[in-house]
Order: structure tokens, then C-alpha cells, then sequence
């Protein structure tokens, strides 16, 4: 379950538009649909526990206003983005598991090389070229790694340490070193590591 606040106050009595994605491994939805009304019985149950003092779970997912299903699908990594005059970014050059919410930032690390090197080749075909050449391998390392669970191998390697019981202290389950090493490695196939941003120039 996944759970953030978008914007506060949005009746001037302190209510919150929250998102939610709630992940469920089921076999419905096998078209593949990017528009089918979610069902509340689908998954209710799995969260009708959920109360703590500061959030009811269950009565959040029951007052949503909308719920939407989504399919957890990906495209195998393609061999070339561009031909000619013509280039693929974002989704259309590589959709990928939403595992650690990285889909749209890569998108943008596309954008961003493209637009430097538009800025940098007089020739049009020479730069969508070189952006190719700087983002294919890259972005299909996301849509693999995203294949072998990413960043959620902590929720694995917690879910089966405990047996699924409740803990208090994360760090009884795993240790930091591991949370961090998990982090620092998928920070690195994403392009997102600290160290190496503040080092490399920028893209544009
Ligand atoms: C539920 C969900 C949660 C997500 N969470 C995250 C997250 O937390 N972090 C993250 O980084 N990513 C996340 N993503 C992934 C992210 O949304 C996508 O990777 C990102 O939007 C891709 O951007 P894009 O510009 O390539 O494609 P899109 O955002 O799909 O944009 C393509 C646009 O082209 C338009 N279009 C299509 N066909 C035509 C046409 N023929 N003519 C004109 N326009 C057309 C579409 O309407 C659309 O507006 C999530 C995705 C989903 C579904």
C-alpha cells in the first residue's frame, strides 16, 4: 500500500486529496487495460485491518471517489529508439513495472539528453543519434532491473524475515547497511545516485 497527501486543505476544514495505490497480485485484468473501474472487494479485505491513530486504511479506500485497475505490465528492451528524423522517448521507448516510481523520471532524463544534444549537433539526425546512444542502454537497465523486484526487495527480505508479523523497529528486521545497499543500487542502474549527479555536468 502505498499512500501520499497531494494537497492540503482542500475544503477549508483541513481535508486532504490523497493518493493511494494499493498492489495486488491477481489474475483479473489480463487485457492489459489502462481504464477499468477498480472493484473495492478486489482488495478491501487485504487492508480491512488498517487502522491506526493517524490514518483509517479501510475507510479511506472506502470513501475514494474513484478507484482505477491498473495492469502491472512492461516491453522487453528495444535494440534502437531512432530512425532518421524520428526518435522514441519516455513510455514509447521504454515501458517499465512501475517499481520504483521511476517511469516518468526517466522519461524526463530523456528529455533532458535530447535537449542537450539538439543543442549541441547542427544535424538533426546526428543528435537524435547521440541521445539514443546515450540513453538506450541505460533506460533498458531500468526495465530489467524493474523485472527483478528493484528497490521492493526490501519489502520482500522484511516480509519474510518477520513471517509477516508486525515489528516496531525496522532496523530488528534489517540491518541499515542492507536498506542502504539495496537504495545505493538501485539509485545507480536509475541514475539517481548523489555522488555521480553532483559530478557530472548537466545534461542540457
Ligand atoms: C498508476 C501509475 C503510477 C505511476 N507512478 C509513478 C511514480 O511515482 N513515479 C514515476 O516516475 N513514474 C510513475 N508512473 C509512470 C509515469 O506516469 C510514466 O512513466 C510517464 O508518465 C511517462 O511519460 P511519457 O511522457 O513518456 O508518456 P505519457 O505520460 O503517457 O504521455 C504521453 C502523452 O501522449 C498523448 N498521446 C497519445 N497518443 C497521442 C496522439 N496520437 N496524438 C497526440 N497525443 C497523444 C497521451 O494522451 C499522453 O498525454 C506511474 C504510472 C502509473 C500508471
Amino acid at each position: 500500500m502505498v499512500i501520499y497527501p497531494i494537497r492540503r486543505d482542500i475544503d477549508g476544514q483541513g481535508t486532504q486529496l490523497v493518493n493511494w495505490v494499493a498492489e495486488i497480485q491477481s489474475p483479473r485484468n489480463v487485457m492489459q487495460d489502462w481504464n477499468l473501474d477498480g472493484r473495492l472487494e478486489d482488495f478491501l479485505p487485504t487492508f480491512a485491518q488498517w487502522k491506526f491513530d493517524w490514518l483509517d486504511v479501510a475507510g479511506m479506500l472506502r470513501e475514494a471517489d474513484t478507484v482505477l485497475e491498473y495492469p502491472m505490465v512492461d516491453r522487453d528492451p528495444l535494440p534502437y529508439w531512432t530512425a532518421g528524423r524520428t526518435t522514441l522517448l519516455g513510455d514509447a521507448a521504454h515501458p517499465m513495472y512501475p517499481r520504483g516510481s521511476n517511469g516518468a523520471g526517466q522519461a524526463i532524463l530523456d528529455a533532458r539528453t535530447l535537449a542537450g544534444c539538439l543543442k549541441r549537433e547542427i544535424d538533426a539526425a546526428a543528435a537524435l543519434k547521440a541521445y539514443e546512444a546515450a540513453r538506450l542502454d541505460a533506460a533498458n537497465k531500468v526495465v530489467i532491473s524493474n523485472r527483478s523486484l528493484g528497490p521492493d526487495a526490501i519489502l520482500r527480505t522484511v516480509h519474510e524475515r518477520t513471517g509477516d508479523k508486525p515489528f516496531a523497529r525496522i532496523e530488528d528486521v534489517i540491518s541499515r547497511a542492507e536498506l542502504d545497499g539495496i537504495s545505493e543500487n538501485y539509485k545507480r542502474i536509475a541514475g539517481f545516485e548523489r555522488e555521480a549527479l553532483r559530478q557530472r555536468p548537466s545534461l542540457v
